[in-house]
């Protein structure tokens, strides 16, 4: 078997300390937060008080200046055991992650060490009900008044919705102008004009509040813009490549998560005589799906290293997606059949990962898009242009 090789002696003794958290502070609770259909904020701030948050938070914004494997750890640990109604992974990948690359030192004083103790929780306002794919296409509006900007407009699915207490906000401040006219600002829930729309009713990930959220003359002094104006579009572009391989190592995870549980589970259940894991498809099944989890394990991994590196491209990264979410979604239903009827019952984790998983091939860009990017390289510059198609 091929070893990961990444991590060090500290990133076990942090993921020792982090699974105990997990088991301790989530495990227990999170069927009562399906229902409840949100985390409560005191879960963030006992994790911000572990150190769970924003590991990588340099210390003089608060945070403990850890690499970005012990993020990983963070994501990875959750993924085992199908937490996924804390939205840790897009406060702490995301919106801190925007603020610290493109955030004025004021943004960055004045907002990662409230992210990091959990005490300000972020969300990323990019889909609206009429762009997601196409993000271009956004039309929340930024218009300049003095100097203030003032935002209408209406975004959906936003992760962190019901709890967030800041917003990393695409708008167009040129609405005639395509990508070029977009342009990000930090935008605070209690502003006036600011309001939460319901939270939306998923199939699965049913304890993470996921959200609409509008802006009615919502005024923003020009200092909580983040990155130039104009410059949005072109900064979210350089944070996918992240995005997408935040995505990789969480189908990754639960892959392999989902193949251990029906081991375990068809080796004892017992059927005809004998155990559902004699039958030669279920080891067939099981032995398909090990091998290509670890080619997957072995690639993201790969990922993660060139990240590291600052050498992750976007359709590398694309590729880890693509290959990793179609992976996920096909485990998640061989191993389902595998449990029978007992497979079907919510109070079987299998039955939610199968619900947690559908998301992988629509969030953070669809496998299409994964696709188009990939496509795109390999054709470059071979493709007929768009306009003379059209
Ligand atoms: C649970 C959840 C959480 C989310 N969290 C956030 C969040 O925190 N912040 C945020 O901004 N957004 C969030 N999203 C939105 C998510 O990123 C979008 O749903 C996604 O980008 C797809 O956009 P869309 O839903 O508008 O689908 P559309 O853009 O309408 O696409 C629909 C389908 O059309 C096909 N398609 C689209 N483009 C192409 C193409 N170029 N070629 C071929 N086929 C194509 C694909 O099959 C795609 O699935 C979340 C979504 C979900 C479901």
């Amino acid at each position: 078997m091929i070893e990961r090789s990444l991590f060090r002696e500290d990133h076990d003794i942090w993921r020792a300390t982090v699974r105990r958290f997990v088991e301790e502070e989530i495990v227990p609770f999170h069927s009562q937060w399906e229902h409840d259909g949100i985390v409560p904020r005191e879960l963030w701030l006992k994790a911000g008080e572990m150190g769970l948050l924003c590991c990588t938070v340099p210390e003089e914004y608060g945070g403990l200046g850890l690499d970005y494997l012990f993020d990983v750890v963070v994501f990875e640990e959750l993924w085992r055991v199908g937490a996924s109604g804390p939205g840790f992974l897009i406060h702490t990948d995301l919106v801190a992650t925007y603020i610290r690359s493109f955030g004025t030192e004021e943004q960055k004083r004045h907002w990662l060490p409230k992210m990091v103790r959990g005490e300000a929780i972020g969300s990323l306002g990019m889909t609206e009900p009429h762009a997601g794919s196409d993000l271009k296409a956004v039309r929340t509006q930024a218009i300049r008044d003095g100097n203030d900007f003032v935002v209408n407009g209406q975004k959906v699915f936003i992760s962190n919705g019901q709890l967030c207490d800041v917003v990393v906000l695409a708008t167009k401040t040129d609405s005639s102008a395509g990508a070029s006219g977009i342009t990000l600002f930090l935008v605070e829930s209690n502003r006036p004009g600011f309001a939460r729309g319901r939270n939306l009713e998923k199939l699965g990930m049913k304890a993470q509040d996921t959200s609409e959220l509008y802006f009615e003359n919502v005024r923003v002094p020009s200092s909580n813009m983040l990155g130039g104006e104009g410059q949005g579009f072109g900064l979210m572009m350089t944070k996918l490549p992240q995005e997408r391989l935040a995505q990789a190592i969480r189908s990754a995870t639960v892959t392999e998560t989902v193949i251990e549980w029906t081991v375990d589970y068809t080796a004892e259940r017992k059927a005809f005589g004998q155990t559902i894991a004699d039958f030669q498809n279920t080891q067939f099944v099981l032995a398909d799906l090990k091998a290509r989890a670890t080619m997957a394990r072995v690639f993201t991994d790969k990922c993660i290293d060139l990240f590291q590196r600052g050498k992750l491209d976007p359709v590398d990264a694309a590729m880890a997606k693509l290959v990793t979410s179609e992976l996920h979604c096909e485990a998640v239903d061989k191993c389902l059949q595998l449990f029978g009827g007992w497979g079907y019952m919510w109070e079987y984790p299998i039955s939610r990962a199968y619900a947690d998983a559908r998301v992988v091939k629509i969030a953070g860009g669809s496998v299409e898009v994964m696709k188009m990017i990939i496509a795109r390289e390999m054709f470059k510059g071979r493709l007929t242009p768009r306009a003379k198609r059209d």
